[in-house]
């Protein structure tokens, strides 16, 4: 990708180098979009380039001069497209890159996608001169042309009006929802290619994102169409195809191809992904996830938790920022897992694990947004924080609902057992693995010690208020003796 010069017009300088910069709250001079206001981005394709007023921005509602210092507000930025090469399947691609282009903007934060962007403005960047979005429109068209030519015309509105960003959104809500039923109908065994991404690199360098049919971008914005898509027209671009190979698991979903594709785009992090797994080998999770999952020991099961839930702590105490943060980085965290809602749709979610068997509580907003996903038997087994907020009243709730965790999950796909169950975990598992399978603080090692240490990852161990007393503490190199 080709170095872009800040024009000589806008008061901020273009740099890729500014990607990944943080707006923290105390240098921020206004918030949009984000958990607490509406907010969303939008690209269109317009095929008759006579109807595109070519890097013309358009703002409905308050600039950023009238904007009160400190505040939130609502943010809408939808863009329209015209070239030759370009096609529909290219609006998600294109939107997407939002994000990248607007992160070389020094003093504008960008993150997320579609209707979960949450931008903030620094006091810096408005005492350097930015007053308006303006500006800011104009820069991000120059860089979407700058660095995807066959964008050959594109004009962009801004709205900041919360009225209007509220009625826009559900119109925006309806064209993502016909972009994900599109690739419901096809599965990763009808393809020979899937697809990688390498665009959250930037920030989680060990990143690894497999995009295939059954199994949509993590951050929800990339579909296996979109991705094919992407890589035809920018072929130098974040997009690649990855030859499936040989299908070494077909329920985890391991690929020979995939393993190799994750050894190059890790720099040897990693050397193997099992596409439909949550604890063995998962795909790895950047920062960009829809939701994050993570696995609840105490009763041998998966909980999921949206970003911007109104749920304000999940079962093992902790808010969706903290479970996030343990997902996050670009790392294969076994115990948790960041997923793109479309993926709760797949008819291969976590099967690896047991998929809907195994799920045993959901934020109460997540579990209604994907409700025609669940399986009808499922749905009333599944806990919510109306059911149980904390690990107690959930393993009641779910003795209560004789959930499939009680007594042992058998996998749907192929009839193997593959949890004991409750029961017989109390009566059979030794003292000793018990003992390891405590957490060492409620919510923050939930994954059994004796799953982790096997797995050979890095070990990081959080105490919070501990008074810790050690006689003599040994570190020793690996493999030594
Ligand atoms: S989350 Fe994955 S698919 Fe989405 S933009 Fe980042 S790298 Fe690409």
């Amino acid at each position: 990708m080709g170095e872009t010069e800040a024009k000589a017009e806008f008061p901020f300088d273009i740099n890729p180098m500014y990607e990944g910069e943080r707006v923290r709250k105390s240098g921020m001079y206004v918030e949009l979009g984000g958990v607490n206001k509406p907010g969303f981005e939008l690209v269109l394709f317009e095929p008759d380039p006579a109807k595109i007023n070519d890097g013309e921005v358009t703002l409905i509602g308050p600039d950023i001069e009238d904007m009160e210092e400190g505040g939130l507000y609502a943010y809408a930025m939808i863009y329209r497209v015209s070239g030759e090469e370009l096609e529909k399947d290219l609006e998600a691609v294109i939107e997407r890159r939002d994000h990248e282009y607007q992160g070389y903007i020094q003093g504008y934060m960008h993150l997320n996608q579609r209707a979960e962007i949450w931008v903030r403005i620094s006091k810096d960047a408005v005492k350097k001169g930015l007053k308006s979005l303006k500006q800011i429109g104009e820069a991000t068209i120059s860089l979407f042309k700058a660095e995807l030519p066959f964008i050959e015309k594109m004009e962009a509105t801004y709205i900041t009006d919360e009225e209007t960003v509220i009625q826009k959104l559900e119109e925006a809500n309806q064209i993502y929802e016909a972009r994900d039923v599109r690739s419901r109908g096809l599965h990763d065994e009808d393809v020979d290619e899937f697809y990688q991404c390498s665009l959250c690199q930037s920030f989680a360098p060990t990143n690894v994102c497999v995009v295939t049919p059954d199994r949509t971008a993590l951050c929800g914005a990339m579909s296996w169409f979109d991705s094919r898509a992407a890589a035809r027209v920018d072929p130098e671009g974040p997009n690649a195809a990855i030859p499936k190979g040989e299908c070494i698991d077909p329920i985890g979903g391991e690929y020979t191809g995939v393993n190799e594709a994750a050894v190059k785009l890790s720099s040897g992090e990693y050397d193997s992904i099992k596409l439909h797994s949550f604890l063995e080998k998962p795909h790895t999770s950047c920062g960009c996830f829809e939701v994050a999952g993570f696995y609840i020991p105490e009763v041998d099961g998966i909980g999921w938790v949206n970003r911007g839930s109104k749920v304000s702590e999940t079962p093992i105490g902790l808010p969706f920022s903290t479970v996030a943060g343990s997902v996050g980085g670009g790392k294969q965290v076994r115990g948790f897992l960041g997923i793109g809602i479309q993926y709760f749709y797949s008819p291969k979610f976590i099967q690896y694990d047991g998929g809907w068997r195994r799920v045993v509580w959901m934020a109460s907003d997540l579990k209604e947004r994907v409700g025609d996903a669940i399986p009808e038997e499922m749905k009333d087994l599944i806990a919510t924080e109306e059911n149980a907020k904390d690990i107690e009243e959930l393993s009641v709730f779910l003795e209560s609902v004789n959930h499939p965790v009680v007594n042992g999950v058998t996998r749907e796909v192929d009839g193997t057992k593959i949890t004991e169950g409750w029961t017989k975990k109390e009566e059979e598992v030794a003292p000793a693995a018990v003992a390891a399978a405590v957490p060492v603080d409620k919510g923050l090692a939930q994954v059994p010690m004796t799953q982790v240490m096997a797995s050979g990852a890095p070990l990081k161990l959080i105490f919070k208020d501990a008074n810790i007393s050690i006689g003599k503490l040994i570190i020793k190199r690996k493999g030594e003796k």
